[in-house]
Parts: structure tokens; C-alpha cells; sequence
């Protein structure tokens, strides 16, 4: 007997978890498959109950369907409630839990660069979903100071309240300084814009995107010239879906062979897309 597992959302075709975990499964011998199964927004309960008759034993949960389950699970962590999202669903004693490993993701993606975050000055832009588990990761650093610009002033200003930061107009991000800037707005999603210009980023030592189509996207190239250490979307991904593997199976993940196996995968979808 084979257990099940995947991932839902929509679109998942080019989603790259199915890759990481079935990698892991194989590597690890264990009796597993994963699956991507399209979800649309509407059908959400339906899956549940999918997921519950069929005796699916854990799934990722991407967009559109991040905030919504929470109100599905039989429970959810704390940290789900905080960042207001879950990424990770394991049956458990037959009732379905909820999780968020994002923010892991966050965390481990810099500590993988030998960078502490403690004490250092941020600026995050973007404050959307993923833009919640990266101000979460950041606290939960230990990191001196946060500063957020997003387009929508309301939108910023509203996350600036509830996370105790300061928020700045979008307009003024060209003056943005600090020791860290991570983009977590889809700018630079499959085409070759940033939401900075190249100029603003010599105030900074240290650039994150969490985009990850294509792999360098323009805020990276423009960081890498202007001489910063740059961390790629692709990252966060990874130790994400570690995370999550180790709370499906208790086990930790090959980490090495699946970052290889990502790198391949995006450069493959970069090449079909005509990316890069
Ligand atoms: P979201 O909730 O829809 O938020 C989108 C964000 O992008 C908002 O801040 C939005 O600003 C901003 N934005 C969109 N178009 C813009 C534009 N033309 N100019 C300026 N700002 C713009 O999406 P999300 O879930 O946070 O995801 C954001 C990106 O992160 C996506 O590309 C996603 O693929 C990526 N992501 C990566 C990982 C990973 O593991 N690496 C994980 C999660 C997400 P407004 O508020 O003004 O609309």
C-alpha cells in the first residue's frame, strides 16, 4: 500500500513541489506518491472532503486556498492564526491539521547563506500573503527593525498596524535603506521588470526575491551588479517543503539532492517558458 499525498491549488501544473517530495519518497524508500491535484477556489470544501474519504495523508496548500482552509481544518497551529495562512495540511488521528511552513522557509533560506538575520535593519516589499510569512520569519529572527512599502497604501499601512512596523509610502521606496531587502511583490513573475530601481539598492548589503520565475529576476541581476549577496525565491521553496516533509513523514529530506533536482526543474520551465 502506497500512501497519498499532494498538493492543491490553482494552477499546480508547474508546481514543484510533486518533484521535491516524490524525490524524497523514492530516496528515502518510502512507500509514498504525490500528486498535484487543481483545486478551483469554489470546490475547496469538496477537496476536503475529498482528502478525508480518500485517506489522503497530507497536502500542500498553495493559492487561492492559503487563508481560506483555515476555517476547514479541524485544527490549526498558532502560527497559521498569526500569519492568517496555512501551506501544509497532515491527517493526524483522523482529523486534519493545519500549518505554515513559509516562514521556515524564510528563516532557513538565510541562515543557508550564512546570514543572521538578528539586530539587522529590513525592508520588505510587498504585502500580500507570502509578504506575512516573511515579516513573521523576520521577528521571529530577532531583526532590529522592519520597513514595508507596498503599492496600496491601505493594505501596507493595515499589516504595519497588526505586525507593530512601519510602513512607508510606495512612492517613497526609492529612498529605502537598510541592511536587508526582500521582494515579495509578484513583480518580476515571468517578465523582466523590478518594483525598485537598480540605484536604491546600493543602500543595502543583502537582497532576497521570493519569486523564483525566472530564477534571476531583474531585483536580483540589479543586486548582483550593484555587489549584494543575493538569495533566490527558489530557496525559500526548498526549506520550505522540507519543513513540510519532515511534518508528512517525521523524517528529514535529502536537502542537497532535492536543491539540485529544483535547480533543473525551474531551469527546464525557465527554457519552456522562454525565461532567463
Ligand atoms: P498576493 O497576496 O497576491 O500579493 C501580491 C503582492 O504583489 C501585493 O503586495 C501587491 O501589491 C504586489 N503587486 C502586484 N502587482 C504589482 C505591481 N504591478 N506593482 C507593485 N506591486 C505589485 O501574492 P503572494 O501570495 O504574496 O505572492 C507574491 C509572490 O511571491 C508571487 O509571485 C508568488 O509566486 C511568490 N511566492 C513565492 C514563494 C516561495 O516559496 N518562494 C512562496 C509564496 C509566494 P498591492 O497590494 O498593491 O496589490
Amino acid at each position: 500500500m502506497y500512501d497519498v499525498y499532494g498538493i492543491i491549488g490553482d494552477p499546480v501544473s508547474h508546481s514543484l513541489s510533486p518533484v521535491m517530495h516524490n524525490l524524497a519518497f523514492r530516496e528515502l524508500q518510502i512507500k509514498a506518491v504525490y500528486g498535484a491535484f487543481r483545486v478551483k477556489k469554489e470546490e475547496l470544501l469538496q477537496a476536503i472532503e475529498a482528502i478525508k474519504v480518500l485517506g489522503i495523508r497530507g497536502v500542500s496548500v498553495t493559492i487561492p486556498h492559503k487563508e481560506s482552509i483555515i476555517s476547514y481544518l479541524d485544527e490549526v497551529s498558532e502560527v497559521c492564526r498569526v500569519i492568517g495562512a496555512v501551506n501544509t495540511v497532515v491527517r493526524r488521528e483522523g482529523k486534519l491539521v493545519g500549518y505554515n511552513t513559509d516562514w521556515i522557509g524564510v528563516m532557513r533560506a538565510f541562515e543557508a547563506r550564512g546570514v543572521d538575520l538578528k539586530g539587522k535593519r529590513v525592508v520588505i516589499i510587498g504585502a500580500g500573503g507570502a509578504s506575512r510569512a516573511v515579516i513573521y520569519a523576520c521577528k521571529k529572527a530577532g531583526v532590529s527593525k522592519i520597513v514595508l512599502y507596498n503599492r496600496t497604501w491601505e493594505r501596507s499601512r493595515k499589516l504595519a498596524q497588526e505586525f507593530a512596523l512601519e510602513a512607508k509610502p510606495w512612492e517613497a521606496l526609492d529612498q529605502a535603506e537598510g541592511d536587508i531587502i526582500i521582494q515579495t511583490t509578484s513583480v518580476g513573475l515571468k517578465s523582466k521588470e523590478s518594483p525598485i530601481s537598480s540605484e536604491t539598492l546600493k543602500n543595502f548589503s543583502i537582497a532576497m526575491d521570493i519569486v523564483y520565475l525566472p530564477l534571476k529576476t531583474k531585483f536580483l541581476e540589479d543586486a548582483e551588479k550593484r555587489g549584494l549577496l543575493t538569495i533566490d525565491g527558489l530557496q525559500m521553496l526548498l526549506y520550505q517543503g522540507v519543513e513540510q516533509f519532515k511534518l508528512f513523514t517525521g523524517l528529514e529530506a535529502p536537502v542537497k539532492l532535492l536543491e539540485e533536482a529544483l535547480y533543473d526543474e525551474v531551469k527546464k520551465i525557465e527554457k519552456e517558458l522562454k525565461l532567463g
